[in-house]
């Protein structure tokens, strides 16, 4: 029987490697809900509406109907790559920039619902893993296994910096801790749907437990 996994936490915990894998051993659909955020995000800030030191949340609310967000699968990286307006932006939405921007955006309650609603719908016919910070509290609050995930903010700031260098770009450790920081205290103290661990979630802190451990533990779980 297909259930509904919920993965939640602080941001480059590992909730997107793990939930991937879990996606891809059980057949189910992965959905990243960062990546939602962050293209509507990327969105505004293509419009000037949020930027460094301005967010216009009024500009922002009105613009909302205009954008379509989907996911396309692609074979090659075995997940669905985030789509735009029709517009790939699976590679834009990760930049530094936009992690600087996406904890405003995500905290105006009209975009949540816009989101959550698409995210309910999705997962709508179960056999879903999804992944971001309010999955088990507020999209999926009867999802049949939660996980919350943790890592002290060095690690987790470690991974980020290690995952931008990688693919190129021009980032450094600083900037990325300050980002991670940032967005934790952002995503934690918002009004609507902070992060928070649902009551009924697993807990799980990769700073002493390695990551191929950790989803054999979960894997374990998610097919009993
Ligand atoms: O998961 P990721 O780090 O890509 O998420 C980017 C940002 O999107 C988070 O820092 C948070 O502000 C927002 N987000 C959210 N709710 C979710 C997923 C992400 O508010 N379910």
């Amino acid at each position: 029987k297909k259930i509904t996994i919920a993965i939640d936490g602080f941001s480059s915990t590992g909730k997107s490697t793990v939930a991937k894998r879990l996606a891809k051993e059980l057949g189910y659909v992965y959905v990243d809900t960062g990546a939602m955020y962050r293209a509507v995000t990327l969105y505004m800030m293509r419009k000037i509406f949020v930027s460094e030191d301005n967010i216009d949340e009024e500009a922002i609310i009105r613009h909302l109907p205009f954008i379509n967000l989907h996911f396309e699968f692609n074979e090659d990286l075995g997940y669905g790559e985030m789509y735009l307006n029709n517009e790939n932006v699976e590679k834009e939405i990760r930049y530094l920039e936009v992690s600087q921007q996406v904890s405003k955006v995500s905290a105006i309650p009209q975009v949540r619902k816009k989101l959550v609603e698409q995210q309910q719908e999705m997962g709508e016919n179960k056999g879903v893993v999804m992944d971001g910070r309010d999955i088990g509290t507020v999209v999926f609050p009867d999802a049949e296994l939660k996980i919350f995930m943790t890592a002290s903010t060095e690690t987790r700031a470690q991974r980020r910096y290690d995952e931008l260098k990688d693919r190129g770009d021009d980032i450094n450790f600083e900037d990325v801790l300050k980002n991670v920081k940032d967005r934790d205290y952002m995503d934690s103290t918002r009004e609507d749907s902070p992060l928070i661990k649902a009551d009924d979630a697993i807990e799980f802190d990769n700073s002493n437990l390695g990551l191929e451990e950790q989803f054999e533990k979960i894997l374990k779980i998610a097919k009993d």
